[in-house]
């Protein structure tokens, strides 16, 4: 957990690089979270491997339980030097955050989050193209603490606003939204969430704070896996939740009551992956790019779903809304079955087949949309009924070229049924 406050009270925290909010993404990438009296002479924070903070004597320890600040030694739940550097830089990366609080993963990171924020009898709103686990968490564990979870369709601004009564406490958002990638009109519907009284959180883990400043534009609690974007390489699971005043206090109290708490050896980890996030997510965003367009001219595919794409459902908010992209997006199988999509997948050879994305190596993965969704038809009332599965690709950072290839052999074995 990490205060951006800290810094501009001067209690001794300065950072190393020179980099501030006025320079570019990749200048503050490189710079953040590196506080002198955390990393000390060398250039990465150092692994601090801490359950007992030793005090000097009776009086220090009972002196230390009394204040509960952020970068100040307790007990290693509430961290070490490691954990504050991370998310003192993910802080400083999402304009308009106050502190960001670290979860052991992307769903502890969602649960954290609306367990700050909702109470027994409150209605949530939850986008209808949430993470399928989302989806699970608001139909099973929140119902049982309570919690009356409605599903809305991300695309009705008009009939957003008619779905809130004096019981909806807050709003769950995605956008791109998992599978489909619907880019939601976030500001008007964050804006229509605070104009009724209700807490905005969006999971923002496509775009990062870097392609998508969520808090800026409207909404309260930025939430995002690091086990994506941010750890970058595959071999780490975190979550991360950033607010501004109003709501860091209640996530940080949230997560020391529930014991959340991160290890320095993959805060470590996500610290380094963070300084190349910038570059990879460039040059993913580029290949997927590149594969998006090629997927659009082949006959066997109804339809890409990729918002970074002229043309593609999204595109348009997206150029309105972001300032990045990534490599993650999905296509459609023009009348084709799930065997055949599995054929297709089966046949790659430089994709894995895995859960889970935003790492240096692509995947692939067969999508029925149909089968997680309630508030809206798929595919939608506008298409064809039989064009129901799809693929969806994480692009990594192999050579568009060989990818491309690769998809190639996918479609030929997709047709020798
Ligand atoms: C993967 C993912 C998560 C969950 O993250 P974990 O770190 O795997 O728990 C949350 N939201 C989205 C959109 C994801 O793709």
């Amino acid at each position: 957990m990490g205060r951006r406050s800290d810094r501009a009270q001067g209690n001794g925290a300065r950072p190393v690089s020179g980099a501030d909010e006025s320079h570019g993404a990749n200048t503050r990438l490189v710079g953040a979270g590196r506080r002198e009296e955390w990393t000390g002479p060398v250039v990465n924070p150092p692994v601090w491997r801490a359950s007992t903070h030793l005090y000097p004597d009776t009086a220090a320890l009972r002196e230390g339980g009394k204040h509960n600040a952020d970068g100040r030694f307790f007990y290693g739940r509430r961290g070490a030097p490691t954990q504050w550097a991370l998310a003192d830089a993910l802080t400083g990366l999402e304009p308009g955050a106050a502190g960001t609080v670290l979860y052991p993963s992307g769903v502890a990171a969602i649960a954290g989050a609306l367990m700050a924020v909702l109470r027994p009898g409150d209605v949530l709103l939850v986008t209808d193209n949430a993470y399928e686990p989302s989806r699970i968490m608001a139909n099973g564990l929140l119902k049982r603490f309570g919690v009356e979870s409605r599903f809305f369709d991300p695309l009705d601004v008009e009939g957003f606003a008619s779905r809130f009564c004096d019981r909806t406490r807050a709003v769950l958002l995605e956008s791109p939204g998992s599978l489909t990638m619907e880019v939601c009109d976030v500001p008007a519907l964050a804006a229509i969430a605070r104009e009724k009284g209700a807490v905005s959180l969006i999971d923002n883990t496509w775009a990062s704070a870097l392609g998508f400043p969520a808090l800026e534009r409207g909404c309260d609690i930025a939430i995002m896996s690091l086990t994506k974007h941010v750890g970058g390489h595959s071999d780490l699971m975190m979550g991360a939740a950033s607010a501004g005043d109003r709501w860091y206090g209640p996530l940080r109290q949230t997560a020391q009551a529930l014991g959340h708490v991160v290890s320095p050896d993959d805060a470590s980890l996500a610290l380094r992956g963070l300084r190349t996030m910038g570059v990879r997510l460039e040059k993913s965003a580029e290949s997927a790019l590149a594969i998006a367009r090629w997927l659009a001219g082949r006959e066997e595919v109804a339809q890409v779903l990729c918002p970074m794409l002229p043309g593609a459902p999204g595109h348009d908010l997206w150029r309105r809304d972001f300032t990045g992209g990534c490599g993650l997006f999905s296509f459609v199988l023009k009348g084709r079955d799930a065997a055949a999509a599995a054929r297709f997948v089966d046949a790659l050879t430089l994709f894995g087949i895995g859960f889970s994305w935003g790492g240096y190596e692509s995947l692939a993965l067969p999508i029925d949309p149909a089968a997680i969704r309630s508030a809206t038809p798929w595919p939608p009332a506008d298409r064809n009924p039989a064009d129901r599965w799809g693929v969806r690709l994480s692009i990594g950072l192999e050579d568009a070229g060989d990818l491309i290839r690769d998809l190639e052999r996918g479609f030929a074995a997709m047709e020798q049924a």
